[in-house]
């Protein structure tokens, strides 16, 4: 296995607190899934949330060390994506994400409930092809978006300490340099 060097630090060190927030927000959604097995209609196929991203160099980091592994014909079909449809996102490869169990959390909160506080005002925000017949929603079902990018950017600060000095990194990085982001380290 491709291992960036980082020192003495391995990949699993430095990504040890991004996968654990993935674990918490998999449980979460694990959560809303079971409240509302009947009302969730996304599945694989459908790739209407998809999108060309910026990720935090945390993220940039993990979907890297997990491009590195996919086999050759994947990485040609991606980097074929890269170069033919520049506005699209790398990874979607015939409706499906080609890095699904390590897709960033954005990724992940699509479709369902979020909350949103702003100037005040409180909205709820969830595909309009799920939760047809929902009226409310009880309060464990819905995730704070703002609380959740607050726990990502302290999570993305604390990875940053981990690898600094090896390697500096913007804020953000488009999806298309974060998949070779590994040949920084
Ligand atoms: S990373 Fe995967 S899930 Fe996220 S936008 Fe790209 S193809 Fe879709």
């Amino acid at each position: 296995m491709l291992q960036p060097q980082l020192g003495p630090k391995t990949t699993d060190a430095v990504l040890q607190n991004y996968r654990l927030l993935l674990e918490r927000l998999n449980a979460h959604i694990q959560k809303v899934e079971a409240a509302f097995s009947d009302q969730i209609v996304c599945k694989k196929g459908c790739d209407a949330c998809c999108r060309f991203l910026s990720l935090f160099p945390v993220e940039a980091f993990s979907i890297s060390h997990a491009y590195s592994q996919l086999p050759e014909n994947i990485k040609h079909q991606i980097n074929h994506r890269l170069h033919h449809h520049k506005d699209a996102c790398p990874l979607l490869i015939d409706h499906a994400c080609a890095l699904y169990p390590v897709r960033p959390i954005i990724c992940r909160t699509h479709g369902f409930p979020i909350y949103i506080e702003k100037n005040n005002q409180v909205s709820i925000d969830f595909c309009p092809e799920n939760f047809k017949q929902v009226i409310t929603f009880p309060e464990h079902t819905l995730l704070s978006i703002e609380r959740l990018n607050e726990t990502l950017i302290a999570v993305n600060q604390l990875f940053l300490k981990s690898v600094t000095p090896h390697t500096h990194l913007p804020d953000r990085i488009p999806v298309s340099q974060a998949l070779f982001i590994l040949d920084e380290f």
